[in-house]
């Protein structure tokens, strides 16, 4: 049987469950269709922002969440060659979001999922979009593939919020401009957190190439290796123990560990890393968030933070398309103008990061201490601080859209 929603969501992630939450604490009938058919899926990004966490704290799903495991981390820190370039200590934001929280994703998600399944919300786990309705010059729906038999959901508007490599998007025939700006692919691993390990978030750079360093639920430290796009095959050729010692001489501090943590080669996860954005994020009857629209480096940890706030901003819009009954473009164009203009702002401070904080040239290395130590004394740096901590602090929840707690 087709079923009929005010609003489709395509994907479970950070984007599509809270929006999904929104709209139906504002009365809408809502269904989620999502991939997976578990928890155990592949999750990038843990580190969440103090406005992603305000956000999250006033949707009431903050506390849920943490209390399935995190970790504060008070402070960011850029350390060059054992010395801290960069130094941000969030305990001097205003409180209480003026901490950097290392929450898996998984406890993030499981906690909107219970929110809005509460509220009513269908979710369709196992669910694979592979069509779009179109009806009367307009998207009206997808198709999705099942465990049992392929589901039809007809719908006032279809969300994509399926992630970067967006089948949705695709199927609406959008382009996706891809930016090889970060031009770096991340090796992603774990290995034990040693005991006393202070709880920031770091990047280091010593010999090679810099890697990001952070506290991970429950006792494990995060480790992202950033390399050469595409650099990786050559080096795995030589073998796990030329990968190790070449971590290890990145990673001086931790060499110990790696040395008796990382046994094989399958122990590395390769990413491909990169940012882009969609050419359109609205059509008759379709609306791009989160990674579907833009996509980010995890320089700056800003992808969650920035579907959050897409959520927000967009909910008050499509709550008033569906009063009118209209689900144009058109009438999504405000949210399209200020979340292209936020994230645009976001992209060109994460390029900047890229460069002062991953460029190899000798030159970069040699002007980064001075560079580092005048920046952080001018009003810009709080600026840019604000910027990426916050994001767009005008995006508000319209909670008066709401008839339910
Ligand atoms: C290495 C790395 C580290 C990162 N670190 C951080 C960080 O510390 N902090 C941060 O804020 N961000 C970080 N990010 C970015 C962050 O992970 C993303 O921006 C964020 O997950 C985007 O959320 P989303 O809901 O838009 O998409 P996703 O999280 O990708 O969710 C999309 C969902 O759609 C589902 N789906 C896909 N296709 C279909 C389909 N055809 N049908 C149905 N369902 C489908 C998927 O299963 C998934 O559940 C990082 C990214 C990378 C690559």
């Amino acid at each position: 049987m087709d079923l009929k929603a005010d609003f489709c969501v395509v994907g479970g992630g950070p984007a599509g469950l809270t929006l999904a939450l929104l709209l139906a604490r504002s009365g809408a009938a809502v269904v989620v269709v999502e991939r997976s058919t578990s928890m155990e899926r592949e999750y990038r990004g843990e580190i969440l922002q103090p406005g992603g966490l305000r956000l999250l704290a006033e949707l009431g799903v903050l506390d849920g969440a943490r209390e399935r495991g995190c970790h504060e981390h008070s402070r960011f820190r850029f350390v060059d060659r054992a010395r801290a370039l960069v130094d941000i200590d969030y305990r001097r934001l205003p409180g209480p979001f003026n901490y950097l929280l290392s929450i898996p994703q998984r406890h993030l998600i499981e906690e909107l999922l219970a929110a809005i399944q509460r509220l009513g919300v269908t979710y369709l786990a196992g669910h694979r979009v592979s069509e779009l309705i179109t009806e009367d010059g307009r998207i009206g729906g997808v198709v999705a593939g099942g465990p049992d038999r392929r589901q039809v959901v007809r719908a006032h508007c279809v969300v994509a919020a399926d992630g970067r490599y967006s089948k949705t998007r695709q199927l609406a025939g959008i382009e996706f401009d891809r930016r090889d700006v970060f031009d770096h692919d991340v090796l992603w691993f774990k290995i034990p957190c040693p005991a006393g390990d202070p709880p920031d978030v770091r990047i280091f750079r010593a010999a090679g190439n810099p890697v990001l360093v952070y506290r991970s639920f429950p006792d494990s430290l995060q480790v992202g290796w950033t390399l050469p796009h595409k650099g990786y095959r050559a080096m795995a050729e030589q073998g796990i123990d030329h990968v190790k010692a070449r971590i290890a001489d990145a990673l001086p501090p931790y060499a110990g560990l790696i040395d008796s943590t990382l046994t094989s080669l399958s122990d590395l996860t390769l990413l491909d890393v990169f940012s882009g954005t969609a050419r359109r994020w609205a059509a008759d009857g379709l609306v791009l968030i989160g990674d579907a629209a833009h996509t980010h480096s995890p320089i700056g940890a800003q992808g969650i933070n920035l579907a959050v706030q897409d959520a927000v901003a967009l909910h008050p819009l499509l709550m008033a398309s569906l009063r009118a009954g209209n689900p144009s473009a058109d009438l999504l164009g405000p949210y399209v103008a200020v979340r292209r203009r936020d994230v645009a702002a976001i992209m060109r401070l994460q390029v900047m990061q890229s460069r002062a904080m991953l460029s190899q040239s000798p030159v970069a290395a040699a002007l980064r201490p001075r560079a580092a130590k005048a920046l952080s004394r001018t009003p810009v740096f709080r600026k840019v601080l604000h910027r990426l901590a916050y994001g767009n602090k005008d995006i508000r929840i319209a909670a008066d859209l709401f008839v339910t707690d």
